[in-house]
């Protein structure tokens, strides 16, 4: 890897914004079908002879490091779907950037967690979020069209058992869906020993059909979670996306994800790479920067460079849910890695 002086520096965006954080989708398939994320019968895939190998994966990853990306993300789809995952992490755990080697965690609905937990950390994963929206089996079905809670359960227990630290698990609250969970959702974590995060639902849907007042808000949810826990503000949240309150006078957390009526663009550190090589400088990016190009037609380590730097200095101040004129992202949430 040899990336030139003038290009091996900081990507920041016109807006002062450091980029020190890279979100990988590993794949864009997924074997859930989350109701507000896929429909039945998928969405149409990604074409294979599209998706970066893992030499191509740990080339870029390799890059960014060099330009102070300090932390790889790995996600999906599902990423853990991916036949070489474990590889792609013992490949990117041993990148080294300007802090060290290179921090790898992982967004995952954990049901692959119980035969690769272990695997995952002699490869170098360190911390992981499971996504979990509802502990009741009848409504996990009807929400994710398969049965799978058990296995999801049985992954977070791999998850502690293999070392993982901190394990936190993601749920999207939604109006008169999992609503009346939030309580059980965080006494569950808080038992486990994770911390509950809950993320405001975001117009990343494949079909389109997400509304402001079907979605509940970080506000409702802190009201709904301190009538039976008292909630403190903790911790500096820096770049984190998630407001953190200790429950009870801690030592368990919790956290809250405004994306949508508390966005937080102005400290966001993070760029994202598609299973099929576009990096995008926001989720709700409406262009995307072809890296697959750059890497397939012979480009050097500069060029993948000089592309980072241009994606990122297009990025624009906020993700403008709010603006009159926002348009929904082409890509669903499971395209573009979530
Ligand atoms: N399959 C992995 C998983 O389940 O964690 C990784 C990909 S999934 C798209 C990542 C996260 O995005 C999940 O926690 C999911 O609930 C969340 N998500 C999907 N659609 C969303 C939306 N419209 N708004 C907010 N979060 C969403």
């Amino acid at each position: 890897m040899s990336v030139s002086p003038d290009l091996a520096r900081p990507i920041v965006d016109r807006y002062g914004r450091v980029h020190r954080d890279l979100r990988i989708s590993l794949t864009d398939k997924c074997n859930l079908r989350c109701t507000y994320c896929m429909p039945a019968e998928g969405v149409p895939w990604l074409h294979k002879e599209n998706i970066l190998t893992t030499d191509e994966l740990v080339r870029v990853a390799e890059v960014a490091a060099a330009l102070g990306i300090v932390e790889v993300r790995l996600t999906g789809g599902e990423p853990l779907l991916r036949p070489d995952a474990v590889d792609v992490v013992a490949r990117m755990s041993t990148i080294v950037g300007e802090d060290g080697p290179l921090e790898v965690s992982m967004t995952t609905n954990g049901i692959r967690l119980p035969q690769l937990a272990e695997p995952l950390v002699e490869a170098g994963l360190t911390r992981v979020n499971v996504s979990l929206d509802t502990l009741r089996r009848d409504r996990f079905h009807d929400l994710t069209r398969r049965d799978k809670l058990p296995e999801v359960l049985a992954g977070i227990d791999a998850a502690f058992a293999a070392g993982l630290a901190p394990v936190k698990i993601n749920a999207v609250a939604m109006r008169g869906v999992n609503d009346d969970e939030l309580v059980d959702l965080v006494t569950f974590a808080r038992d486990a020993g994770a911390e509950m995060r809950f993320i405001e639902q975001m117009p990343l849907d494949a079909g389109h059909t997400w509304t402001r007042a079907a979605m509940v808000t970080g506000e409702e949810i802190l009201a709904e979670l301190e009538r039976v826990f008292d909630l403190t503000e903790f911790g500096d949240r820096g770049t984190s996306p998630a407001e953190r309150f200790l429950i009870d006078g801690g030592p368990t957390t919790v956290g809250v994800i405004r994306s949508v009526t508390l966005p937080f663009c102005g400290a966001c550190d993070r760029v994202r790479l598609t299973a099929d090589g576009q990096l995008r400088n926001c989720l709700f990016a409406r262009e995307e920067s072809d890296l697959l190009g750059v890497l397939r037609s012979g480009g050097t380590d500069d060029d993948i460079a000089a592309l980072m730097h241009t994606c990122i200095a297009g990025k624009l101040p906020g993700h403008g849910i709010d603006d009159p004129g926002f348009l929904q992202p082409d890509r669903p949430m499971s395209a573009i890695g979530g």
